[in-house]
């Protein structure tokens, strides 16, 4: 079973991302991006599986501009095994990624797509669901823990206070949620083999998909400043504040 990982290249997580003056939307200028990581939650699972002899072949793919195969080289040097590239500079929505993995998976025919439940720079949580509803197949989002049957999965997602666990048919999608696993760091051997590595290029035209966004973005703002806080003497001035300054009791 071959199992199809969506990558994708985002600001990386450690950066205090910073908003354009004209509010058009995040600075992106010499910013460092990586791969996002509930993506790198998915590949690391998706090697977990192939490691246990549950999978064939590991298959990254990312929809973005020419650094994104970076982000792919990423997964190769975790141990994935080869990468398509789908070339497209500019913004990509969820439904037209969605629709652009709908054609590959239709060409490499998977048994599982793993992806991040979340891109952490569009919040959208869209794709992976849009992607099963455009093919068909089961889904189980935000997975902490994926068992794999004779054609099913055994999942535990993650939901308010608690822990559901469902069972789909293969072929499904699965997304991840942060406990699934620890992803492993890619040693340097590792880096150096997947130079080697094979990245099939593509371009959404080719996949008969047109990009172009379906959504404008009016303002993106600054959450407002936290405020600085104070010490008080004692319980007595604590209460008279949160009485009288507060409000709150
Ligand atoms: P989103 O719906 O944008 O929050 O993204 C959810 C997941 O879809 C991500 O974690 C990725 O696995 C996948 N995905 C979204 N955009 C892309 C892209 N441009 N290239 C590859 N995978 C993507």
């Amino acid at each position: 079973m071959k199992v199809l990982v969506p990558v994708k290249r985002v600001i990386d997580y450690n950066v205090k991302v910073r908003v354009k003056a004209d509010q058009t939307g995040v600075e992106l200028a010499n910013v460092k991006m990586s791969m996002n990581p509930f993506d790198e939650i998915a590949v690391e699972e998706a090697i977990r599986m192939k490691e246990a002899g549950k999978a064939a072949e590991v298959v990254a793919v990312s929809v973005g501009p020419a650094q994104a195969q970076e982000t792919i080289r990423t997964a190769l040097a975790m141990g994935a095994d080869r990468g398509i590239h789908v070339l497209h500079d500019g913004e990509v929505e969820p439904l037209a990624v969605a629709k652009m993995l709908k054609a590959l998976v239709e060409k490499e025919q998977p048994g599982i797509v793993i992806l991040g439940k979340q891109a952490i720079d569009d919040d959208c949580n869209q794709t992976g669901q849009m992607l099963s509803a455009l093919l068909g197949w089961s889904q189980a989002t935000f997975a902490s823990k994926v068992e794999i049957g004779d054609g099913e999965l055994t999942v535990t997602r993650e939901v308010d206070g608690g822990l559901e666990t469902v069972k789909v048919k293969t072929p499904a999608i699965v997304t991840t949620d942060l406990r699934l696993n620890e992803p492993r760091y890619a040693s340097l051997p590792n880096i150096m083999k997947a130079k080697k590595k094979p990245i099939d290029q593509s371009t959404p035209a080719e996949l008969g998909v047109d990009p172009a966004p379906r959504l404008a973005t009016l303002k993106v703002t600054e959450p407002p400043k936290r405020q600085g806080g104070v010490k008080v003497a004692d319980v007595a001035e604590l209460v008279s504040k949160l009485k009288n300054e507060a409000k709150v009791i």
